[in-house]
């Protein structure tokens, strides 16, 4: 089952389809071409996307602006996990967003790697 910015896949995790305002977002955050994620079709979570109060969906924009706002990974280790897939094992953790620094219900972390 698709529902436009997510894909329901039957493991039960979800890919997250980057859209093209998280494309937009990202690629700011990272000082980067758009272009540069023109191959980056979304990313495999363990749950489907959270809606925030203010009602921006989760999404790669807040785990790359909560990363980067945090210092815990440098852009070019970010742009890296966005195109080639989790370096490692991580794990689950909370999401704040982007929009309005609320934190969303639940812990997210990768399912499975990214696929283009
Ligand atoms: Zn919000």
């Amino acid at each position: 089952m698709s529902t436009g910015n997510q894909e329901f896949l039957a493991d039960g995790s979800v890919r997250w389809i980057l859209s093209t305002e998280e494309r937009q977002s990202i690629a700011s955050l990272l000082g980067t071409e758009e272009n540069t994620l023109a191959n980056v079709r979304g990313n495999i979570m363990n749950r489907a996307r959270a809606t925030c109060s203010c009602g921006k969906h989760s999404g790669l924009d807040d785990l790359v602006q909560n990363a980067t706002a945090a210092g815990i990974h440098t852009k070019d280790f970010m742009l890296k996990v966005l195109i080639d897939g989790p370096q490692e094992e991580s794990p689950a953790h909370g999401l704040q967003c982007s929009n309005c620094s609320k934190d969303f219900d639940g812990l997210f972390r990768w399912a499975g790697f990214w696929e283009d």
